[in-house]
């Protein structure tokens, strides 16, 4: 029987309203062999989910998920690492530390336009240390500010809105050369995101590839068809592996389901497969 994956999941360490545990209890009532965890900033939800790896008897792939300091948006995801990754701590302290920061100049932000925002109840909503607008935008709608996350977003938080406060991140070849030294493989995530042409990407993701860059992401929720198949072919075309997943986020993206995104999202392990041929470790 063929088995699927998902390698691009958020849980409650990050902006996803389910804890690593449930996600991969998830996956099991589903019938995923594998799934990564791949939370914003941190590996915080890694250890639990291997742990609930072996009960339920699915394979966990240690994996995060950055931004780039880029004038267009691009994420990087960091897969199979040789965890505990140890020598990333620093990093991602400073980058959740900085995620803290930013959430308080948005809070006051927030209060001269007259909305009054506490930083317990944002954390109501964050369950660990690596703190986003969504959260703040939860909040928001609890308190009768919004009516939904989009309004916060459209109206105060989105960029160039007036909450909006930037945050810290590494450049991609910091992320790449970060991801490397802890045994982990790097992907440029929902490269339709980035906004470029395909024309474009091809010279974006091959200088990256110059600096290290593993793969690109084949699959993801909010691919066309045309888009998957153009993108698997990049990858082919510059010699770089694919990962791919839902980017569930639990009730963030009411949505996304876990393992097939809109609904017919398929991954076979053979991507999975490929990925540990890969390993340096
Ligand atoms: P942050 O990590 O604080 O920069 O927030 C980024 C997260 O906010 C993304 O992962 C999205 O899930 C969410 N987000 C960003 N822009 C929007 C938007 N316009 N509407 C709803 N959610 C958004
Ligand atoms: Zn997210
Ligand atoms: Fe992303
Ligand atoms: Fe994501």
């Amino acid at each position: 029987m063929e088995k699927y994956i998902d390698l691009h999941t958020h849980s409650t360490c990050s902006d996803g309203t389910f804890t690593p545990e449930e996600i991969i209890k998830k996956a099991y009532e589903l019938g995923l062999a594998a799934v990564a965890i791949t939370d914003h900033d941190t590996l915080s939800g890694v250890k639990e989910a291997i742990e609930a790896g072996k009960k339920y008897g699915i394979e966990v792939i240690a994996g995060i998920e950055f931004s780039v300091d880029n004038d267009y948006p691009m994420h990087i995801l960091g897969l199979d690492f040789s965890f505990p990754c140890s020598s990333m701590e620093n990093t991602l302290n400073a980058l959740t530390a900085d995620r803290q920061d930013r959430m308080k100049k948005m809070l006051l932000k927030l209060k001269d336009l007259g909305i009054s925002i506490d930083e317990s109840d944002v954390m109501e909503f964050a369950g660990g240390e690596s703190v986003g607008r969504p959260h703040i935008a939860q909040a928001m709608v609890k308190k009768g500010y919004v009516s939904t996350i989009l309004e916060a977003f459209q109206k105060y938080l989105a960029f160039g809105m007036p909450a909006y406060v930037k945050r810290k991140k590494l450049t991609a070849y910091e992320i790449i050369n970060l991801i490397k030294e802890n045994g982990g493989q790097s992907f440029v995530a929902h490269l339709h995101q980035t906004g470029k042409t395909t024309d474009e990407l091809y010279e974006i993701i091959s200088d990256l590839k110059a600096h290290g860059l593993d793969g690109i992401e084949g699959y993801h929720t909010e691919y066309t068809a045309e888009m998957g198949m153009d993108y698997r072919k990049l990858a082919d075309d510059l010699e770089l592996i694919i990962s791919g997943g839902s980017d569930f986020h639990g009730n963030n993206k009411v949505n996304v389901n876990l393992g097939t995104g809109r609904g017919d999202m398929k991954i076979p392990y053979s991507v999975l497969e490929n990925i540990k041929k890969h390993r340096l470790y």
